[in-house]
């Protein structure tokens, strides 16, 4: 028997015409390069979006071409985030941070019709003009006072072309599976690979973010993401966010600027905010050296690599702010896992909580993990065993573009088993809480044992004179590969290379502590804010422990 419903296509329009409908005097607030703090209404985002539809097509723009934006957040990008997709083409995010020439490679392989490009990140476009293949015309998004000047073919200024189109558009319907966006893993190894989110996708994932036990998100909410739009849909928080109708704030370029920050936070009154966690430690140490403070800030969520406790107690006990953690992926749109308590537990010692904001957080509705051993059977969740982390759900990718989507094949991230190869290694306790002890390919294998880096890492950072901390196995001749302990000291910090190892004897297994110790000014970052740990290996080549 069949169900006898409407079949609406879940369609990111939708969220477009009902914020419309509903909220029409919300407001979102950004930060660009041509203004310290522009403000306007869901009612104009929603005009301007449809006259973005309009001039797309009007530039000969075809269902399911693909529109790159190298933009920062800001209302601008927001209006290519429902413009672009809305009108069936495929808004492909690209990272401005990347390597110039991973750049290239990506606009090439997606094949990007037209790009929508910041003032800021003009330079790097005339850079690589010559070698962009598909291109055919280039939009810079700004007015016409703060045009640049550009020998460049086919440069368009974006308010003048808004301003030129009708703001009558008739969001089309289509199938829900239909491509809306696109964004490239930035790779440690090889050439960026890229990830095609769907309208369905994109839209059950910003339900399931908005849910009272994930992100929690309301009308009555004001959100500021600090994590790129230019960067896996900013965690689907432009979706989420607008769906459930809160005002939005848009640091634009000055997003790791905490003076920028609290100075948002603190006159928009923004009650929640995401970012890595480097934003967070640039934050806080702006509001201790400022004295100034974040009084709105109710939730504080964290991802994209492990969250030092340190932060997640600075914010808690001196600002008031709730850290909630996730993780996810690229592939995975990327939400899998986010801090909630399960009942009983808000009673639980603050110690004993801030240990659970510590992991990586509980699976939402949609994503189901599981952790398996090298022969794929399938760990108990007991918060021991671990292994590799893998996941399957609605808005999990099935393939990369342009590669295999049969799971098993060599290029394809998905198993044989149906399951996505996260790459991580993880246990999960038995309340579900999953924890993060590694990327496969960072593991510390020493004697028989595997160390976790990221554990290392963590004890290290808890130290108050430790600013950072890096860990990687070298090579060792009796135990195969020994850690080796990379820091970044605290201004004025006082430690040495023995006081460090003798910290750490006192929080790890003995084989976990690192034989050595080496201090820097700074460790190196990809461009999404992860500590590069092949670069590292790279630089520390030819490192040998002392026998
Ligand atoms: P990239 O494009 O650099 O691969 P992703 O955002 O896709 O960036 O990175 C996903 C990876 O980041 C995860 O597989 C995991 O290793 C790491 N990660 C994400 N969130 C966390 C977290 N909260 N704690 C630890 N690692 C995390």
């Amino acid at each position: 028997m069949k169900g006898l419903m409407m079949k609406t296509q879940l369609m990111i329009s939708s969220i477009l015409r009902h914020a419309e409908k509903n909220y029409p005097n919300q407001e979102i607030v950004s930060v660009t390069a041509d203004n310290p703090r522009h403000r306007y209404t869901y009612t104009d985002f929603a005009r301007r979006s449809r006259q973005l539809a309009n001039a797309l097509t009007n530039l000969g723009a075809k269902f399911g071409d693909r529109i790159g934006t190298l933009a920062w957040n800001d209302y601008r990008h927001l209006e290519l985030y429902y413009g672009v997709s809305g009108s069936g083409m495929v808004c492909h995010m690209i990272n401005p941070k990347l390597f110039p020439e991973q750049i290239n490679y990506i606009i090439n392989h997606a094949q990007d019709k037209f790009i929508f490009v910041d003032v800021l990140v003009m330079p790097l476009i005339e850079a690589l003009h010559p070698h962009l293949t598909s291109l055919e015309g280039i939009i810079v998004l700004t007015g016409k006072d703060t045009m640049p000047i550009t020998e460049l073919p086919n440069v368009y200024c974006y308010e003048e072309l808004l301003a030129e189109q009708d703001d009558d558009y008739d969001w089309p319907e289509f199938d829900e599976n239909t491509a809306c966006g696109m964004c490239y893993t930035s790779g440690t190894t090889g050439n960026p690979k890229g990830v095609v989110y769907s309208h369905r996708s994109t839209l059950l994932h910003a339900y399931a973010g908005a849910l009272p036990d994930a992100t929690n998100a309301s009308n009555r909410d004001v959100c500021m993401p600090i994590v790129p739009m230019f960067h896996v849909n900013a965690w689907g928080i432009p979706y989420a966010s607008i769906m459930v109708g809160a005002k939005l704030v848009m640091p634009g370029p000055k997003m790791a600027d905490g003076e920028t920050l609290q100075n948002l936070i603190e006159t928009e009154k923004v009650s929640y905010s995401s970012g890595v966690p480097t934003i967070w430690m640039a934050l806080l140490d702006y509001l201790d050296s400022s004295g100034k403070k974040i009084d709105s800030l109710e939730t504080a969520s964290t991802g994209g690599a492990a969250c030092p406790r340190g932060i997640i107690e600075r914010l808690k006990f001196d600002y008031n702010t709730r850290v909630l953690q996730g993780w996810g992926m690229t592939e995975m749109s990327p939400l899998g896992t986010l801090f909630s308590l399960k009942p009983g537990m808000e009673d639980l010692p603050e110690e004993k909580i801030t240990d659970l904001q510590a992991k990586q957080g509980r699976t939402v509705f949609g994503v189901e993990l599981k952790i398996a051993d090298d022969n794929n059977n399938e760990l108990p969740w007991d918060g021991v065993a671990f292994g590799a982390l893998k996941v399957k759900g609605p808005w999990i990718a099935t393939g990369y573009y342009g590669m295999s989507q049969e799971p098993g094949a060599d290029d394809c991230p998905v198993d044989a088993d149906g399951w996505l190869n996260t790459g991580d290694v993880a246990t999960i306790d038995p309340d579900g809480f999953m924890q993060i002890t590694d990327r496969t390919k960072d593991v510390i294998k020493t004697g028989g044992e595997w160390v976790s880096s990221i554990e290392i890492e963590n004890a290290a950072a808890s130290h108050e004179q430790i600013a950072e901390a890096a860990a990687i196995g070298r090579y060792h001749p009796k135990w195969t590969e020994r850690p080796l302990l990379i820091v970044v000291l605290s201004p004025g910090a006082t430690l040495s290379k023995e006081d460090i190892i003798e910290y750490l004897q006192a929080r790890l297994h003995k084989w976990s502590v690192p034989d050595d110790v080496i201090f820097t000014e700074e460790l190196p970052h990809t461009a999404t804010g992860k500590l590069n740990k092949l670069a590292l290996r790279q630089t520390y080549k030819d490192y040998e422990f002392a026998s």
